[in-house]
């Protein structure tokens, strides 16, 4: 299913403009601005990192997963994968990749997708959807359910089967995996580090992620 291109990165986190840590179930929304490099790390492997991106000039021209796979023939993403926006301008490059697998197609946890895939009293457990909308409610704005768009789970282990479905499984990523990706422009950068407990993609286990950015 497509080459992973495992690239190390030579930046050192003591020379990053931004350090910070998110933890399960925390959102993040923060513009990058162009050249700057962006690293998620999964500290203790097997998160899900649900991430969507915007042209931060045009924040109506976000992260398009169909033109992306489109655009690199492959539903991964690995290093030199370009991301690309609805206008089919190029927002990001991943640089580095220490994971292998970042998933294109399963889309963030909601409300409703807990209800039908896990249990009903599920509903009101914390999910991704709802970390985006207060992330962009607290950025203000014109951002709405409308800038919800189909985003990539940057970790997460989600197969093809040969009947064309798709599964869950138990992560790829392991402790310390990153992949680093830089901006061709400015670009506002929404992550909700998933909460998900009935996903074994993190392992029934939510752990934090660390954000780091170089200028370049
Ligand atoms: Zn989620």
């Amino acid at each position: 299913m497509g080459a992973y291109h495992r690239v190390e990165s030579t930046r050192k986190p003591e020379q990053a403009v931004y350090d910070d840590i998110i933890l399960a179930g925390d959102g993040w929304m923060r513009d990058l601005e162009s050249g700057q490099v962006l690293r998620i790390v999964d500290l203790e492997g097997n998160q899900a990192a649900d991430t969507l991106f915007y042209d931060a000039d045009r924040p109506e021209d976000h992260y398009a997963a169909a033109a992306t796979i489109a655009r690199q023939g492959n539903i991964y993403l690995t290093t030199g994968s370009v991301l690309v926006a609805e206008s089919g301008k190029e927002l990001l490059t991943i640089v580095a990749d220490t994971c292998g697998r970042h998933d294109t197609l399963g889309g963030s946890c909601s409300a409703q997708s807990n209800t039908v895939r896990y249990a009903h009293e599920k509903e009101h457990m914390h999910n991704c959807r709802d970390t985006f909308m207060l992330q962009l409610a607290k950025r203000g704005g014109d951002y709405g359910k409308r800038d919800l768009a189909p985003n990539i789970n940057f970790f997460m282990n989600v197969p093809v089967t040969s009947q064309g479905g798709l599964k869950f499984d138990d992560g790829v990523s392991s402790p310390g995996a990153y992949v680093e990706l830089q901006s061709h422009g400015r670009t506002t950068v929404l992550i909700s580090n998933c909460p998900q407990l009935n996903n074994p993609c993190n392992a029934y286990n939510p752990t934090p992620i660390r954000i780091l950015i170089w200028n370049e």
